[in-house]
């Protein structure tokens, strides 16, 4: 089994709706077992920042799934959930990131892990930090990177309150 851990995001009407879907996908996946499932955090869009807030958190899963395949598997689950991609960094129903895959390294054209902008999004870091706290990414905890960051906008929600 492969310890993996995922970044999600929405930025598209029934925010919360999309993430606890594709978390409800993720765990009915063959051979997948969601573990944990971060606080829900509500931040500024990142790169392009004329669009709404995001809703971002990030799970934990085991699986005996290979790299590419979970890949494809997030993939359809976006495309499920009705992601429509208009535009590099634009609004999206869901967006689902591997972040980490076992202790792997992967460079290939689609597939790039550690993420490698992971360590420097305070939106990623911050609910990863929740799930993981004693976790290392290239040999460096991740209570130590996530204390470089600004994270004074990333807002633990109360999901009750959010759509
Ligand atoms: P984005 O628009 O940020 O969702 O980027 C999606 C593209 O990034 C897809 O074409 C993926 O093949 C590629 N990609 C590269 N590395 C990763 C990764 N670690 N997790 C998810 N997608 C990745």
């Amino acid at each position: 089994m492969t310890k993996v851990y995922l970044s999600l995001g929405s930025n598209i009407g029934k925010r919360k709706f999309y993430l606890e879907e594709a978390i409800r996908l993720l765990n009915g996946l063959p051979n997948v077992n969601v573990t944990k499932v971060s606080s829900y955090y509500e931040t500024p869009a990142w790169g392009n920042t004329d669009q709404n807030d995001f809703l971002n958190l990030c799970c934990e899963l085991e699986t005996n799934l290979q790299a590419q395949d979970l890949l494809n598997h997030c993939q359809s689950i976006e495309k499920k959930l009705g992601r429509v991609r208009h535009e590099h960094w634009g609004p999206r129903t869901i967006d689902i990131d591997i972040l980490l895959f076992g202790d792997a390294l992967i460079n290939e054209d689609n597939l790039k892990v550690p993420h490698p902008y992971m360590l420097e999004r305070a939106f990623v870091m911050v609910p990863l930090l929740d799930i993981a706290p004693n976790l290392s990414v290239s040999g460096k905890p991740i209570s130590e990177i996530i204390k470089s960051l600004d994270c004074s906008d990333i807002q633990k929600i109360d999901v009750a309150s959010v759509r």
